[in-house]
Protein backbone atom coordinates (compact mmCIF):
# COMPACT_ATOMS: atom_id res chain seq x y z
CA UNK A 1 0.00 0.00 0.00
CA UNK A 2 1.33 3.21 -1.26
CA UNK A 3 2.39 5.75 1.50
CA UNK A 4 1.37 3.85 4.94
CA UNK A 5 4.50 3.22 6.41
CA UNK A 6 4.01 3.44 10.38
CA UNK A 7 4.01 1.37 13.43
CA UNK A 8 0.72 0.47 15.29
CA UNK A 9 0.94 -0.59 18.85
CA UNK A 10 -1.43 -3.46 19.60
CA UNK A 11 -1.54 -3.82 23.35
CA UNK A 12 -0.63 -8.13 24.13
CA UNK A 13 -1.63 -7.99 27.54
CA UNK A 14 -4.28 -10.55 27.56
CA UNK A 15 -6.63 -11.54 24.52
CA UNK A 16 -6.91 -11.22 20.71
CA UNK A 17 -3.69 -9.45 19.87
CA UNK A 18 -2.12 -12.18 17.98
CA UNK A 19 -5.25 -12.12 15.18
CA UNK A 20 -4.44 -7.95 15.28
CA UNK A 21 -0.69 -8.97 14.26
CA UNK A 22 -1.53 -11.74 11.79
CA UNK A 23 -3.97 -8.65 9.94
CA UNK A 24 -1.92 -6.13 10.64
CA UNK A 25 1.19 -7.83 8.91
CA UNK A 26 -1.01 -8.50 5.70
CA UNK A 27 -0.35 -4.46 5.02
CA UNK A 28 2.71 -3.48 3.37
CA UNK A 29 4.47 -0.90 5.23
CA UNK A 30 3.00 -1.14 8.25
CA UNK A 31 4.68 -2.50 11.67
CA UNK A 32 2.80 -4.10 14.23
CA UNK A 33 4.42 -3.22 18.14
CA UNK A 34 3.12 -5.38 20.98
CA UNK A 35 2.63 -3.48 23.95
CA UNK A 36 3.29 -5.34 27.04
CA UNK A 37 4.98 -3.25 29.55
CA UNK A 38 5.84 0.47 29.85
CA UNK A 39 8.48 1.03 28.04
CA UNK A 40 7.04 -0.49 24.90
CA UNK A 41 4.21 2.46 24.38
CA UNK A 42 6.57 4.93 23.21
CA UNK A 43 5.66 8.68 20.57
CA UNK A 44 6.36 6.29 17.59
CA UNK A 45 3.49 5.08 16.84
CA UNK A 46 0.77 6.16 14.97
CA UNK A 47 -2.14 4.60 16.40
CA UNK A 48 -2.73 1.99 18.95
CA UNK A 49 -5.10 -1.71 18.79
CA UNK A 50 -6.79 -2.46 22.35
CA UNK A 51 -7.88 -6.07 21.24
CA UNK A 52 -10.65 -8.26 22.26
CA UNK A 53 -10.28 -10.34 25.55
CA UNK A 54 -11.52 -10.30 28.80
CA UNK A 55 -11.74 -6.04 29.81
CA UNK A 56 -11.80 -6.34 33.55
CA UNK A 57 -8.58 -8.68 33.56
CA UNK A 58 -6.83 -5.94 30.92
CA UNK A 59 -7.91 -2.94 32.93
CA UNK A 60 -6.12 -4.35 36.04
CA UNK A 61 -3.19 -5.68 34.09
CA UNK A 62 -3.19 -1.57 32.44
CA UNK A 63 -3.20 -0.09 35.93
CA UNK A 64 -0.55 -2.48 37.40
CA UNK A 65 1.97 -1.90 34.42
CA UNK A 66 1.15 1.91 34.44
CA UNK A 67 0.38 2.05 31.09
CA UNK A 68 -3.21 3.15 31.96
CA UNK A 69 -2.19 6.79 32.36
CA UNK A 70 -0.48 6.75 29.49
CA UNK A 71 -2.36 5.50 26.88
CA UNK A 72 -5.31 7.70 28.75
CA UNK A 73 -3.26 10.89 28.14
CA UNK A 74 -2.30 10.05 23.98
CA UNK A 75 -5.99 9.15 23.79
CA UNK A 76 -7.09 12.42 24.80
CA UNK A 77 -4.09 14.56 23.19
CA UNK A 78 -5.37 12.78 19.82
CA UNK A 79 -3.91 9.42 19.25
CA UNK A 80 -5.73 7.49 17.09
CA UNK A 81 -7.06 4.45 19.17
CA UNK A 82 -9.10 1.06 17.73
CA UNK A 83 -11.28 -0.46 20.04
CA UNK A 84 -12.45 -4.26 19.51
CA UNK A 85 -15.33 -5.87 22.07
CA UNK A 86 -13.43 -5.89 25.41
CA UNK A 87 -11.11 -3.05 23.46
CA UNK A 88 -14.25 -1.07 23.27
CA UNK A 89 -15.75 -1.65 26.67
CA UNK A 90 -12.09 -0.33 27.87
CA UNK A 91 -12.50 2.97 25.85
CA UNK A 92 -15.93 3.70 26.84
CA UNK A 93 -17.23 6.51 29.51
CA UNK A 94 -19.62 4.42 31.38
CA UNK A 95 -19.67 0.73 31.80
CA UNK A 96 -23.40 -0.55 33.40
CA UNK A 97 -22.82 -1.58 36.47
CA UNK A 98 -19.03 -1.36 36.63
CA UNK A 99 -16.98 1.18 38.36
CA UNK A 100 -13.35 -0.38 37.31
CA UNK A 101 -10.80 2.18 36.23
CA UNK A 102 -10.86 2.67 32.47
CA UNK A 103 -9.35 5.10 29.77
CA UNK A 104 -13.20 6.43 29.41
CA UNK A 105 -12.20 8.86 26.44
CA UNK A 106 -15.27 7.64 23.94
CA UNK A 107 -18.57 9.31 25.12
CA UNK A 108 -20.28 5.84 25.27
CA UNK A 109 -22.50 4.17 27.79
CA UNK A 110 -22.53 0.14 27.36
CA UNK A 111 -23.43 -3.18 28.80
CA UNK A 112 -21.14 -6.42 28.68
CA UNK A 113 -22.02 -9.26 27.78
CA UNK A 114 -24.76 -7.91 25.79
CA UNK A 115 -25.97 -10.87 23.29
CA UNK A 116 -26.92 -13.01 26.23
CA UNK A 117 -26.18 -16.68 27.14
CA UNK A 118 -28.20 -18.54 24.77
CA UNK A 119 -26.15 -16.86 21.66
CA UNK A 120 -22.60 -16.27 23.34
CA UNK A 121 -21.24 -15.66 19.68
CA UNK A 122 -22.68 -15.49 16.33
CA UNK A 123 -21.84 -14.25 12.86
CA UNK A 124 -23.45 -11.57 10.59
CA UNK A 125 -22.88 -9.19 8.30
CA UNK A 126 -24.06 -5.61 7.89
CA UNK A 127 -22.80 -2.16 6.43
CA UNK A 128 -19.55 -0.63 7.89
CA UNK A 129 -18.54 3.48 7.04
CA UNK A 130 -20.99 3.19 3.81
CA UNK A 131 -18.22 0.62 2.47
CA UNK A 132 -21.20 -2.04 1.95
CA UNK A 133 -21.50 -5.45 4.30
CA UNK A 134 -18.71 -6.41 6.25
CA UNK A 135 -18.61 -10.22 8.09
CA UNK A 136 -18.50 -9.41 11.90
CA UNK A 137 -17.97 -12.04 14.70
CA UNK A 138 -19.99 -11.62 17.56
CA UNK A 139 -18.31 -13.09 20.55
CA UNK A 140 -20.14 -12.44 23.77
CA UNK A 141 -19.54 -9.03 22.75
CA UNK A 142 -21.01 -5.16 24.49
CA UNK A 143 -23.88 -3.38 23.48
CA UNK A 144 -23.52 0.47 23.40
CA UNK A 145 -26.85 1.83 24.73
CA UNK A 146 -26.02 5.61 24.57
CA UNK A 147 -23.82 7.83 22.60
CA UNK A 148 -23.31 11.67 22.77
CA UNK A 149 -23.90 13.66 19.81
CA UNK A 150 -19.79 13.58 19.10
CA UNK A 151 -20.29 9.44 18.54
CA UNK A 152 -20.58 8.72 14.74
CA UNK A 153 -22.21 5.01 13.93
CA UNK A 154 -20.83 3.54 11.37
CA UNK A 155 -22.32 0.15 11.44
CA UNK A 156 -26.03 -0.51 13.16
CA UNK A 157 -27.35 -3.91 13.99
CA UNK A 158 -30.61 -4.32 15.29
CA UNK A 159 -30.88 -0.45 15.40
CA UNK A 160 -28.03 -0.61 17.99
CA UNK A 161 -24.54 0.92 16.35
CA UNK A 162 -21.89 -1.89 16.75
CA UNK A 163 -19.06 0.42 15.30
CA UNK A 164 -18.57 3.74 15.87
CA UNK A 165 -16.55 6.67 15.82
CA UNK A 166 -15.24 9.56 17.87
CA UNK A 167 -12.56 11.85 16.07
CA UNK A 168 -9.35 9.85 16.74
CA UNK A 169 -11.21 6.50 18.32
CA UNK A 170 -13.08 3.57 16.73
CA UNK A 171 -14.56 1.40 18.33
CA UNK A 172 -16.84 -2.39 17.69
CA UNK A 173 -18.45 -4.47 19.37
CA UNK A 174 -17.15 -7.04 16.96
CA UNK A 175 -14.06 -8.42 15.81
CA UNK A 176 -13.07 -7.75 12.32
CA UNK A 177 -9.43 -9.52 13.28
CA UNK A 178 -11.36 -12.85 13.05
CA UNK A 179 -12.71 -12.70 9.23
CA UNK A 180 -10.57 -12.37 6.21
CA UNK A 181 -11.91 -8.73 5.54
CA UNK A 182 -9.57 -6.35 5.74
CA UNK A 183 -12.06 -3.07 5.79
CA UNK A 184 -12.00 -2.30 9.08
CA UNK A 185 -8.18 -2.43 9.66
CA UNK A 186 -7.82 -0.78 6.31
CA UNK A 187 -10.04 2.02 7.82
CA UNK A 188 -8.32 2.83 10.99
CA UNK A 189 -4.98 2.54 9.30
CA UNK A 190 -6.01 5.35 7.29
CA UNK A 191 -7.39 7.66 10.32
CA UNK A 192 -3.93 6.42 11.45
CA UNK A 193 -2.02 8.10 8.45
CA UNK A 194 -4.33 11.03 8.87
CA UNK A 195 -5.75 10.61 5.89
CA UNK A 196 -9.45 11.65 4.99
CA UNK A 197 -12.09 9.24 4.82
CA UNK A 198 -14.43 8.52 2.75
CA UNK A 199 -16.97 6.04 1.32
CA UNK A 200 -14.69 5.90 -2.03
CA UNK A 201 -11.65 4.76 0.27
CA UNK A 202 -9.70 2.91 -2.13
CA UNK A 203 -8.26 -0.88 -0.64
CA UNK A 204 -5.59 -2.10 -1.55
CA UNK A 205 -3.68 -4.44 0.62
N1 LIG B 1 -17.21 -10.00 27.58
C1 LIG B 1 -15.87 -9.52 27.48
C2 LIG B 1 -15.61 -8.42 28.49
O1 LIG B 1 -16.50 -7.97 29.13
C3 LIG B 1 -15.58 -9.00 26.10
C4 LIG B 1 -15.61 -10.15 25.13
C5 LIG B 1 -14.67 -10.01 24.00
O2 LIG B 1 -13.78 -9.16 23.96
N2 LIG B 1 -14.78 -10.92 23.06
O3 LIG B 1 -14.49 -8.02 28.64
Amino acid sequence: MKGLNMDIGILALQGAFAEHAAVLARFPGVTARTIRQRADFSDRLAGLIIPGGESTVMAKLLVELELMDPITSAVRAGLPVFGTCAGLILLAREVQGLSAARIGELEVRVKRNAYGRQVDSFTTSTDFASMGAVPMVFIRAPAILDATERVVPLSVLNGQPVAVRQDNILATAFHPELTDDLRVHNYFLQMAAGRPLSAEMEYHP
